[in-house]
Parts: C-alpha cells; structure tokens; sequence
C-alpha cells in the first residue's frame, strides 16, 4: 500500500488512445437524475448515460454491496466467475479474472495505468498492479481537512495536466459515506452527488486542457456499484440499490438520449480494451461486450 506517490512516478505513456474510468461509490440512478450535475449533464449529452442493473441472475441479486460490485466493473466478468462475494473480498478468483490495470500491464506494458481510490479493500485487495497505486485516506464525514474526494481529484487532475498516462482509474466514496450516514433520500447525499459533478469539472478540465489533447482520443467511463436505501445502506435486492447507471464519452461512442439502456457493469472493461486497440483473448472469459459494438439501446433493455 502506498499513501503518497509523486505524480512524476506515473510513468510516460505509449497511446494515443486513452481511457479515463471514474468511479463513484453508491450513487443511485434517480437521485443522480434529481441532483444538480452540469457537468455530468454535459458529459452525457456528448455520450451516453444509460441504467442498468447489478447483478444477474437471481442468485446474484442481492450482491449489491461494495466489493463484488467494484471487482464486477474492474474484471469485466460477473460475480460467478470473480467469485468477490462480500467485502471481505477474500477468498475469491481475481488471479484469474484481473482488475482490467493489471490486465494492461501484462498484455501492453508500454501503456502508462494509475488508480486512486480511497476504498481500502479497493485498492489493496481488488486492484493489483497497475504502475501507480495510490490508497488515499478518505476523510469523508470526519469533519477533519479537505475532503478526500477534492484531494484525490487534485493529484488525478495534476497526473492528467503534467505527465502522459494512458489509462488512469479514479474512484470517490464520498456518496456512498453520505449515503450511510444520512440516507439516500437525504439532502446531504443530493449535496454530495452535486460535489461529485463539480469534481468532475475539474478532472474534465485537465483532461482536455491538456497540451497534447488535440491529437489524443481520450474515452472516459463512468460507473457506480449499487444504489442506496432511502435511510440508507445497501446490499439487499431492492430496486433503489439495484438500479444503476453506467456513462461512456469520447472514443466511438454514439451520443444516445439520457435513460436509455445502458452499458452494462461487465461491459467497462471490453469497452475500454477495445477503444485502446487491446484485442480481447476469449481464454480471459470476459461477459460484457465492446459498448460501440452494442446496437441501439432499446434492445440492450
Ligand atoms: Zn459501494
């Protein structure tokens, strides 16, 4: 585990082709819809943000807590296969079925991949080895310093401004900590989604401040991993906890109305392989599929 990396330890990146997975813990579909979010408005008018639903089948339904969830959007498979079935995370398959970083630096080493998250279990249990692993304390709700979301999205914004990575993976527990502590249907967890979309300007605007950014084709993908109770916490079968979305921006996504069916949480990690030119080895088992490969959304229902 590592507290504090310098951005100059990202290493150069290869690609012109670039992803950025951005991570938001807890955030359910309908309150993403009633919060004020500009940003990620704009980000969905330019893509497509779409629902979905965890786990499938039946048997899997009620695995909405945060470690099969995060392991399901990192390994592109489902929980039968990555076998993370509670936050205990162990034991489970993820030597087999890898964070999709990991999976990156076995297959094109050359590809430059960050993660920072302030999730222990995340980032020391789930996500292996990309170059750059950085486990942020999250101070979310303790009233003590800034809040971990805004550091973290100051050190991934300062990686994407100075240095060249080509996959970078930012995650926030800050709604899923307002969630908890206040309830889904509380002001407090609206007030933290609205937070959200103003981290996201910030990211964005590093992103594509970038001085190389006109000969870059950068993808950026959006998930969260369930939803929450209206007096808050998760885990259960229930519609609110199950009913999620997914965003795709950039690349060769087609912009698609705003609710539509979206990608779902196994299709991250083909859509990020496909848009970075990495092809699929059908020995990896992956369950999703390529989100540009996906015909128009109503049948993806
Ligand atoms: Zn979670």
């Amino acid at each position: 585990m590592t507290d504090t990396v310098a951005v100059d330890d990202v290493p150069h990146g290869t690609s012109d082709k670039k992803v950025l997975i951005l991570i938001f813990d807890g955030v359910r579909w309908d309150k993403l819809q009633e919060a004020r979010t500009p940003n990620i408005d704009t980000l969905a008018a330019e893509g497509s943000l779409g629902r979905t639903m965890t786990y499938d089948p039946d048997e899997y339904s009620a695995l909405t807590v945060s470690g099969p969830g995060h392991s399901t959007l990192l390994t592109g498979v489902w929980p039968d296969k990555h076998r993370v079935l509670s936050n205990v995370i162990e034991p489970n398959e993820l030597e087999r079925f890898p964070d999709v970083l990991t999976r990156l630096r076995n297959v094109r080493p050359d590809l430059s991949t960050f993660a920072i998250g302030d999730w222990p279990p995340l980032m020391e249990q789930i996500i292996d080895a990309p170059h750059v692993k950085i486990l942020h304390p999250s101070n979310e709700g303790t009233g003590e310093g800034a809040s971990s979301a805004r550091q973290i999205i100051a050190w991934a914004s300062a990686t994407l401004s100075r240095h060249n990575p080509d996959v970078g993976y930012v995650y926030l527990i800050l709604a899923d900590v307002a969630g908890h502590r206040f309830g889904g249907a509380s002001a407090a967890y609206i007030e933290a989604i609205e937070q959200l979309d103003r981290e996201v300007s910030t990211l964005v605007q590093a992103l594509r401040g970038r001085p190389t950014y006109d000969q870059e084709d950068w993808l950026i993908l959006a998930a969260t991993d369930h939803g929450h109770l209206d007096e808050g916490g998760h885990g259960g079968g229930e519609p609110e906890v199950r009913d999620i979305w997914t965003l795709a921006v950039g690349g060769d996504i087609r912009p698609a109305p705003v609710g539509g069916a979206g990608m779902a949480m196994v299709d991250i990690v083909p859509t990020a392989l496909r848009h970075l030119g990495v092809e699929i080895d059908p020995s990896w088992e992956l369950d999703g599929a390529a989100a540009d490969e996906l015909g128009p959304t109503p049948e993806r229902a």
